[in-house]
């Protein structure tokens, strides 16, 4: 596997693989890797002969600068983790080789970013589809790989392809959970031990608001019924529960045949921002 800490390194190799023919896959990450991300390195090793993955925690996407000072800093153990995985590059900046110079560029999902994550971290989406754009200039990837846990973020990145013409093939894949639910995140790391015990709420929250749905159950009775359920877990401090639907990430008021409904939860817990989601289709 090869490190590279430079735009131009990868973008020489990236380069020359794909003059060479090969099939390039990207996987953009901000490490602390776990089973989640490597599944995404899995597919792309399957379907690519070059698999790149970015380790990058990208300082514009963070609206909150604690976050980003704790966020999970693994490079040593990510690295011996992706070799096997099948990564071939794994391309690791820092944040002076991203950012040369502060960004002006501004970009505007509308409604899409008005919502939800948007709406709750501002800057967010414009931070990601940033750093997305630089690393899908640099690699020029065949296909790029991420994950449904940030469902919102694919539909952002969908939008950002869509709109200026990225030439590559954009592939989702589902969520990882912890075997009592929890869904894989870096940050489950910062947890607490009391923290840890009670986080699997979310997604049983989340269950069983996907069983509501599917028997008719209205969005803001799901809705109401979801907080409150959040609520009788003190350490939780509820941001969001949404129930909108799949395509826009819009909130809806009630059902439609044939179009799938999205449930998104962000809470506080134990001053960890968590984030999950099901689709009911
Ligand atoms: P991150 O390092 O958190 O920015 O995530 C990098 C990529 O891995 C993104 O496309 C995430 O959606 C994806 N990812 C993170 N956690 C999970 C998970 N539990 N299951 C599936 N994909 C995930």
């Amino acid at each position: 596997m090869l490190l590279f800490t430079t735009a131009a390194e990868l973008r020489a190799y990236a380069e020359a693989e794909r003059c060479a023919g090969r099939r390039l896959g990207l996987v953009p990450t901000m490490g602390a890797l776990h089973e989640g991300h490597l599944q995404l390195v899995r597919a792309a090793a399957a379907a690519c002969e070059v698999v790149i993955v970015s380790i990058f925690v990208n300082p514009t996407q963070f609206n909150n600068p604690e976050d980003l000072r704790l966020y999970p800093r693994l490079p040593e153990q990510d690295a011996a983790a992706l070799a096997p995985a099948g990564c071939t590059a794994l391309f690791m900046p820092a944040v002076a080789e991203m950012y040369p110079q502060p960004t002006v560029l501004h970009f505007d999902f509308g409604p899409l970013e008005r919502v939800m994550e948007g709406a709750h971290r501002p800057g967010h989406f414009n931070g990601v589809a940033t750093v997305v754009s630089k690393l899908f200039h640099l690699a020029r990837p065949h296909a790029a790989y991420f994950g449904q846990k940030d469902f919102q973020q694919v539909a952002v990145v969908r939008q950002l392809v869509a709109d200026l013409s990225f030439d590559l093939e954009l592939i989702s894949y589902p969520t990882i959970r912890e075997a009592d639910g929890l869904a894989m995140s870096s940050r489950n790391a910062r947890l607490t031990p009391t923290a840890r015990a009670v986080a699997p709420l979310l997604h049983r929250v989340l269950a069983q608001a996907a069983l509501r749905v599917q028997g008719g159950v209205g969005p803001a009775e799901v809705q109401q019924h979801a907080l409150a359920a959040l609520a009788q877990e003190p350490q939780f401090t509820p941001e969001y529960f949404e129930v909108a639907d799949a395509q826009t990430l819009q909130p809806i008021m009630g059902y439609e045949a044939g179009r799938a409904v999205v449930l998104c939860v962000a809470a506080h817990l134990s001053g960890v921002r968590l984030i999950d989601n099901v689709v009911v289709d």
